[in-house]
């Protein structure tokens, strides 16, 4: 049998619309995002966020993620797992990691800080994912939660770096502006 080969541009479509068709959208995530990092990085604006969170949405890692977690969400609430992984995913049982896992290894391509602030957001969910998360009896957001502590924790990390960047570039000019005047 031939295999398909699956497009990036289709898995990119179809993660972003499973994020809208459950009730996410990139300004909900950017604003978890704005919390977490404007102590840490003055100026930072909202837009600052949203690109970091549109960024972080074309990885493939992050997409697959999302698409396995909201299906699994959704076949649990049209009651279509097996048991006894079908309770486990709609009663959101605590032992069951598996969501945080799969949530964990889509940000680990961003660096120790996404990291931590995935351990951070998973603790004290805030914004969007306090919502999903205590939305009991409409709808199954096990993975999702996860899944989008993992989309604001990369975008937090990615601006993290970006502004250490910019940072040490501003201070590189400086430098060389200085050694031109005393030249
Ligand atoms: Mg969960």
């Amino acid at each position: 049998m031939e295999k398909r080969r699956v497009t990036s541009k289709e898995v990119t479509e179809a993660a972003l619309r499973l994020l809208a068709e459950r009730g996410v959208t990139v300004k909900a995530i950017a604003e978890i995002v704005y919390e977490m990092q404007s102590p840490y990085n003055k100026g930072l604006t909202i837009d600052d966020c949203i690109e970091s969170v549109e960024k972080v949405l074309q990885k493939r890692e992050v997409q697959h993620a999302i698409l396995v977690g909201i299906e699994l969400d959704k076949l649990a609430e049209r009651k279509m797992l097996s048991e006894p992984l079908q309770t486990l995913v709609e009663t959101d049982e605590g032992l069951f990691g598996v969501d945080e896992t799969i949530a964990l290894g889509a940000v680990l391509g961003y660096g120790s800080i996404a990291v931590t602030t995935f351990g951070h957001l998973d603790k004290h969910k805030i914004g969007i994912i306090k919502y999903l998360d205590t939305k009991r009896g409409q709808g199954v957001h096990t993975f999702l939660d996860d899944l989008v502590a993992s989309i604001a924790a990369s975008a937090a990390g990615r601006l993290a770096h970006n502004f250490r960047d910019e940072e040490e570039r501003k201070e590189t000019e400086i430098m060389q502006e200085k050694e031109e005047a005393i030249s």
